[in-house]
């Protein structure tokens, strides 16, 4: 496919201008080519200076957290609120705590956020924000110390028709409990300005599951209309926590067998299928280390680094960790040993090259825009029922959550099929994720 000239020159201009930013760029790099087909049929997208304003973040907040840590010693990170684009909605992304973080790579969470909360087809804009905080190793003294000094400043920039933010990795039910907590006692209010809530204040059944079942339901849609099916393919899946073991729990009640799993020092492979429990024993309950598994329940075998996990032969391959953590070298073991289907639970986990080498190898792969959008898709409802006063049961959110995940495919493939990429959804959900983002930026006008 030939980029389309105007992609090409604001490309160009983003390479100079974000020099550094090398995540916001590779996200760039990925969507603005395969939009082509769109911008050759919209000229007056150039005429309206459309993507320049697109991939420029309408707002970003940074600032610094103090908080003590158990010794009463002041520490000092640093946060911050990447407001990207609120042409369909209010911002809506998670909030990251992870020592890596930094300003390209919240961008580059916002610029993709953007585009998969378009693609639920609810009205949510698209935002990201974070810290280098790392909780790991910290009380939760510590945590809700700095929970707490970073919502004394977010919280005049958030609100339930401004910005939703919710959790992402290192923030899960411990973090969202103390940054509400800490967002009611400023504003006085109870009103649904973050998702990802505990269930006894306001959050939605089904949250918790929503990231890993929407992941599992959106393949099962790309394998059937492929003429395959789920049931006794081995899987296997990156990471250990929130996406990670909801997509494992789901796909074991699909019929699939989770041979290998990991964490960002290791990962466990047992042949005759990876035991959940345990894994949730560990992570969630314990927060430990994964290459305990072994030695908890006897079976199951240990390897040191995590990259290695994709050595392992498999029919589905997850990558649910982080960005960047599928490289070319890794694509091309999983493609020797014959996966037929990579879909994305994290967000931008396969690099560029290992996309390539996937799709010319006519390996089916769905990208983490479509894949993991069940997640905000679940927040999304629960800002619904926040606005209600109500609170749907599980059953009512997660048949909701596969009619969104099934839609998502759907438009994903026609999509693709339509600007004459088929079975190319990572075209596919760029350009049906776009479409609607530009639609409203050009009936708001110009400034
Ligand atoms: P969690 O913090 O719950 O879990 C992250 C997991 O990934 C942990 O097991 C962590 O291991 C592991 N990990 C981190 N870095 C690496 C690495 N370099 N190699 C291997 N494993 C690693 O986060 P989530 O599960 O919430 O998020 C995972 C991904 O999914 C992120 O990309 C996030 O942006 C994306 N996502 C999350 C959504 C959600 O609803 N939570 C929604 C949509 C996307 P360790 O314990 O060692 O840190």
């Amino acid at each position: 496919m030939n980029m389309n000239a105007y992609a090409a020159k604001v490309l160009k201009d983003l390479e100079t201008r974000c020099a550094h930013e090398n995540e916001f760029l590779q996200a760039a790099g990925e969507m603005l080519p395969s939009l082509s087909p769109v911008l050759d049929e919209h000229p007056e997208y150039e005429r309206a200076g459309l993507l320049e304003r697109f991939v420029e973040a309408e707002r970003i907040i940074i600032f610094r957290v103090p908080w003590l840590d158990d010794q009463r010693r002041p520490r000092v990170n640093r946060a911050c609120r990447v407001q990207f684009s609120s042409a369909i909605g209010p911002y809506k992304g998670g909030l990251r705590f992870h020592p890596s973080v930094n300003l390209s790579i919240l961008k580059f969470l916002a610029l993709e956020q953007t585009l998969k909360n378009s693609l639920t087809g609810l009205p949510i804009g698209g935002g990201k924000g974070g810290s280098d905080f790392d909780p790991k190793g910290k009380s939760d003294d510590e945590v809700m110390c700095f929970c707490q000094s970073l919502m004394n400043e977010l919280y005049r920039h958030i609100g339930p028709d401004i910005d939703v933010p919710a959790g992402d990795i290192g923030v899960g039910a411990r973090e969202v409990g103390y940054l509400y907590g800490q967002y009611k006692r400023l504003t006085g209010r109870h009103n649904g300005s973050f998702t990802g809530k505990g269930l006894t204040y306001g959050g939605s059944n089904g949250r918790t599951q929503a990231t890993g079942y929407g992941l599992m339901y959106l393949v099962e849609a790309m394998l059937k209309e492929n003429g395959h099916k789920i049931s006794g393919m081995r899987a296997v899946i990156s990471g250990s926590g929130n996406v990670a073991i909801y997509a494992a729990e789901k796909a074991l009640q699909m019929g699939a067998n989770v041979i290998a799993m990991s964490d960002s020092d290791g990962f466990i492979h047992d042949k005759k299928g990876i035991d959940l429990d345990a894994v949730k024993e560990i992570k969630l309950t314990r927060r430990g280390r994964i290459s305990s598994y072994p030695s908890l329940i006897g079976t199951g075998r240990y390897r040191e680094g995590a990259s290695g996990i994709w050595e392992t032969p498999c029919e589905l391959a997850l990558p649910c960790a982080t960005q960047n953590e599928m490289d070319r070298t890794s694509a091309e073991a999983l493609v020797k040993n014959g996966v037929i289907a990579v879909a994305e639970g994290a967000n931008m986990p396969a690099t560029i090259e290992a996309t390539d080498h996937f799709q010319k190898a006519g390996v089916l792969f769905a990208s983490g825009k479509a894949a993991n959008a069940g997640g905000v898709a679940v927040s999304a409802l629960e800002m619904s029922q926040n606005a209600m006063r109500l609170g749907w049961s599980f059953d009512e959110v997660d048949r909701e959550l596969r009619s969104i995940m099934n839609r998502i495919f759907s438009d994903t493939s026609a999509a693709a099929e339509k600007y004459g990429c088929p079975k190319n959804y990572v075209a596919g959900a760029n350009i049906a994720g776009f479409l609607k983002v530009a639609e409203a930026m050009m009936a708001q006008g110009q400034v």
